[in-house]
């Protein structure tokens, strides 16, 4: 892997600003704007407050990022908000990418309702995209699946989207892996770390490791992790 440009780490610190001041960017798209700066990811997806979409156009905009947007409203099902147009206009769907015709597929995609083809181009692993799909139709026990189909723990750290419950920072990102084992979607947390440290930040990249590896206590029982 090569070094990042010095382009590449403007973008990723601009975008941390962003984050820092702005609480409503969900966390978990930090890790995937670290593996868009080092050229592993094709294009981004965010879902924020209509107010903060001209702030994101322009931090994508400034580095040549293709972009397409829609509104659409969240409703609440257990810890998730499922977005849709027929739920009300206050949220901006944005995506950014490097090709126009990959941005229009995603929101078309998302706008849509249609995991298999937006998990695609997310550049997701099949076997994820195919369980999103059994998370989505009851998002409120994706965790006692999650643990009932990663057998007994502790389970490796880099496929943990736990952390992303309290506020922390993961590797997994968006990312919602079909097992805490999934070998899959454990390189793409592994990645994401190598990334961090590609392009300098080392102390995130240490600091989303510890989070990764505490323990959650859940209803499905205490979960824990190992690097
Ligand atoms: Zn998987």
């Amino acid at each position: 892997m090569s070094t990042a440009p010095t382009s590449h780490s403007s973008f990723l610190f601009e975008f941390l600003r962003l984050l820092a001041s702005e609480r409503q960017i969900p966390a978990a798209t930090l890790a995937d704007v670290v593996l868009f700066a080092v050229s592993e990811k094709d294009t981004l997806r965010f879902a924020v407050p209509l107010s903060l979409r001209d702030r994101l156009d322009a931090w994508a905009s400034e580095h040549g990022l293709r972009a397409a947007s829609a509104r659409v409203g969240g409703r609440r099902v257990g810890d998730w908000t499922v977005l849709s147009p027929d739920a009300g206009d206050d949220i901006a769907l944005v995506v950014y990418g490097r090709a126009q015709e990959d941005v229009e597929r995603l929101c078309s995609a998302e706008v849509a309702g249609d995991p298999a083809v937006a998990g695609r181009l997310l550049g997701y692993p099949a076997c994820c995209i195919a369980a999103y799909e059994q998370h989505a139709s009851n998002p409120t026990t994706w965790v006692e699946r999650m643990v009932a189909k990663s057998g007994p723990g502790p389970y490796p750290c880099w496929a943990n989207r736990l952390p992303l419950q309290r506020g922390a920072i993961t590797f997994i990102g968006e990312l919602y892996p079909c097992s805490f084992r999934c070998t899959a979607a454990v390189a793409h947390g592994r990645r994401v770390y190598a990334a961090m440290r590609q392009l300098g930040l080392e102390s995130l990249a240490q600091q989303t490791l510890e989070q990764s590896l505490y323990p959650v206590d859940h209803a499905a029982g205490r979960i824990e992790f190992t690097a």
